[in-house]
């Protein structure tokens, strides 16, 4: 019999009940990418677009066997970790993780609302031990100057300087995302030891939820599918850049990515 040639990426992430985010937007990019999404939910979340009311955080061995279940069933192309919520779960995470298996971080510190989606006092070990099992890390501006400790970041020299710093730490590549920067375009940067690639779109006037959680499964799905990294950076910004929301989404206004549309 022919073996299902499906290609798996999995999530391991936080449940964000808006759609906008987390969970449900990584699961609604993969299957805009035409990739089967497996899930480990990390957190339950309450939320609108706007604003995060109130977390809560998995016990690790919870988080520990969803994973575990689906490493014994499935071929899984390529993972992503978005919220973690506190150390017990990167420890647990990055014990069971395989080697060998394109891991995309998205270092998720705290939302844009500023409602905190990382213990402060897991910071140290999402550097220490998850960052160097990375493929590619995917800090927003603000992320860059927490993980690197070198702030403000203004021009691209301090941006590509922080870069390499994460470098240091032992993820292969990042990719530091220009939506907090200052200008008509929003640049992102792919950083190597050998290359700077830049990625860029036109910024949208408004503020729009979930775009780094789409952003980082974009990239998840496509490496999944074999894709190298510099072309899944520019294939996932491309995706992004289109997918928002035709209309605002619930009673906010608050636009939303809807990579399906
Ligand atoms: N909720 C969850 C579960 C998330 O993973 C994130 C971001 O990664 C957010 C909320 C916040 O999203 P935003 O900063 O786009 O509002």
């Amino acid at each position: 019999m022919q073996r299902s040639q499906t290609v798996c990426a999995c999530t391991i992430a936080g449940s964000d009940p808006t759609g906008g985010a987390g969970i449900q937007a990584d699961l609604s990019t993969f299957a805009a990418m035409g990739v089967w999404g497996l899930s480990v939910i990390t957190a339950l979340t309450a939320q609108t677009p706007e604003r995060v009311d109130s977390t809560w955080v998995q016990p690790a061995p919870i988080v520990a066997t969803q994973l575990k279940v689906l490493l014994e069933e499935f071929h899984i192309g390529a993972f992503k970790t978005g919220m973690l919520g506190d150390g017990s779960v990167i420890d647990t995470i990055t014990d069971l993780l395989p080697e060998g298996v394109p891991l995309v971080v998205d270092p998720v510190l705290v939302s844009s609302s500023g409602h905190r989606l990382l213990a402060e006092e897991a910071i140290e070990l999402l550097k220490e031990r998850l960052l160097p099992r990375a493929t590619v890390i995917t800090p927003n501006l603000p992320e860059t100057e927490v993980l690197s400790g070198l702030s403000p970041l203004c021009s691209d020299d301090e941006v590509i300087r922080a870069g390499k710093v994460l470098l240091d730490l032992g993820a292969a590549a990042v990719i530091i995302k220009g939506g907090h920067r200052a200008g008509a375009r929003a640049t992102d940067l792919l950083i190597t030891a050998s290359t700077v690639i830049p990625l860029s779109s036109f910024r949208r006037p408004y503020p729009v939820h979930g775009t780094g959680c789409c952003f980082s499964a974009a990239l998840t799905a496509l490496l999944a599918r074999g894709y190298p990294l510099p072309t899944a950076a520019q294939e996932a910004k491309c995706l992004i850049s289109r997918a928002v929301s035709t209309e605002p989404v619930g009673r906010s206004g608050m636009r939303m990515v809807d990579p399906l549309q």
